[in-house]
């Protein structure tokens, strides 16, 4: 795609050079995220969202949908490690899981090393828009390549439908959607907590991205951990470093009804060796240290 005639909201000239920007009057007004593009990938309005990959300077190849940055090849793995890792690594027994979203497939790839380690058994993926995969599948090779696994059910339909009819019951779900403006809207509702309380085993965690963070948004962060604490009892709140989303931190929502789980806490660990080998973020140290807020966030959030 020629740079020079493409036209997209979020792609402007600045001098000579051509620049994605990120924004949203609506999450973060007065703030934007930029990087400079090298070449435009591919660009689609698919049924569901607006789709735009790009090759940057610095970032890798980036996957953008609704003009929010998914994630980019640099640093992808600190939020498909954690958001997986968290939840595998507090269960006892994590056999049956369940990822809503999810559709550059990096949770899978993260999920396929527990696979490997005997003790996720099944794999259910429920993305509602094949383009990104097949998108993904393409410009991001790293991520999206176990979507064809064995162990994996890979289903096309919409997160909060399946949710609505599924009679399956699993240990971890991993809400891995986009933001709330667009198809996942309902995934930040108290009626979506109800649903996957609905499909968990007992004893059994989900986790979701927060969409915002402490310095965007905390008073929306703080009512979206209300909500949880009205269908789950045990709600923790975990950030990752994430310099590719906007004010550099991505939040996860992690939950249980155990009331006698430490979530901050792994229940099971690998040797550091092990860690070396198959981590590049996690670890049983990070896992820990992701809970840790800054004290006004901790207060403010009733943590
Ligand atoms: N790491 C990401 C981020 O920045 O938040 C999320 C990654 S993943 C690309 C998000 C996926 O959620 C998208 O592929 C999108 O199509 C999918 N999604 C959005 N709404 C959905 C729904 N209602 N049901 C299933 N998948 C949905």
């Amino acid at each position: 795609i020629d740079l020079q005639t493409f036209t997209h909201a979020s792609v402007s000239k600045q001098g000579d050079k051509y620049w994605f920007f990120e924004k949203s009057e609506e999450s973060f007004p007065g703030q934007t995220f930029g990087l400079e593009i090298s070449r435009i990938l591919y660009h689609t309005e698919s049924p569901f969202q607006d789709i735009l990959i790009f090759e940057s300077t610095t970032f890798g190849n980036v996957l953008v949908l609704n003009g929010i940055v998914q994630c980019t090849e640099k640093d992808e793995f600190a939020y498909q490690e954690l958001i997986t890792h968290l939840p595998i690594m507090s269960h006892p027994s994590p056999k049956k899981v369940l990822v809503i979203g999810g559709g550059d497939c990096g949770v899978i790839r993260e999920l396929v090393k527990h696979v490997e380690d005997n003790t996720v058994e099944s794999i259910t993926m429920v993305e509602i828009d094949d383009m990104v995969i097949k998108l993904s599948t393409k410009f991001l090779p790293n991520m999206a390549k176990y979507h064809n696994h064995p162990k994996v059910n890979l289903r096309i339909e919409d997160g909060f439908k399946f949710l609505k009819e599924t009679t399956e019951k699993f240990d971890v779900i991993i809400t891995d959607s986009s933001d709330p403006e667009g198809p996942a809207e309902e995934f930040f509702q108290v009626n979506y907590f109800k649903l996957l309380l609905n499909a968990l085993a007992k004893k059994g965690i989900v986790i979701m991205q927060s969409s915002e963070n402490i310095w965007l948004n905390i008073d929306y962060l703080k009512d979206l951990l209300v909500k949880a604490r009205i269908v789950f009892k045990n709600v923790a709140y975990s950030q990752c470093y994430m310099p590719s989303y906007t004010s550099g931190q991505l939040g996860l929502v992690i939950a249980t009804n155990d009331e006698e789980k430490t979530l901050q806490t792994p229940l099971r660990r690998f040797s550091e060796e092990k860690e070396s080998q198959i981590f590049q973020y996690y670890s049983s140290e990070i896992h820990s240290a992701s809970f840790v807020l800054p004290k006004w966030a901790k207060n403010k959030l009733d943590l």
